[in-house]
């Protein structure tokens, strides 16, 4: 019996890891706004939800101020360093 509950965390620790880097690969690209390309604020108001999202690394919340979309977007991970 102990098995088959362990078993069945694995599976949805697993599942809801999946569901989430799935849905940050569908996030739009910070900074750019997915509609007119402009660059994107940080969304004022923000919930807590939010913050805890943008704290692990996850999706941020931000708002275009000139079409008005706001969401949340994924910061692209570099791969090179800057400083050359
Ligand atoms: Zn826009």
């Amino acid at each position: 019996m102990t098995l088959v509950i362990i078993l069945l965390a694995l599976a949805a620790a697993s599942a809801s890891a999946w569901g989430l880097s799935h849905y940050l690969g569908r996030l739009p690209v910070a900074p750019q706004c997915p509609c007119c390309r402009t660059v994107t604020d940080r969304r004022r108001t923000a919930g807590s939800v939010d913050l805890l999202l943008a704290r692990l690394g996850g999706a941020a919340a931000r708002e275009c101020r000139r079409c008005g979309w706001a969401g949340r977007m994924r910061w692209r991970v570099a791969t090179q360093s800057a400083g050359r």
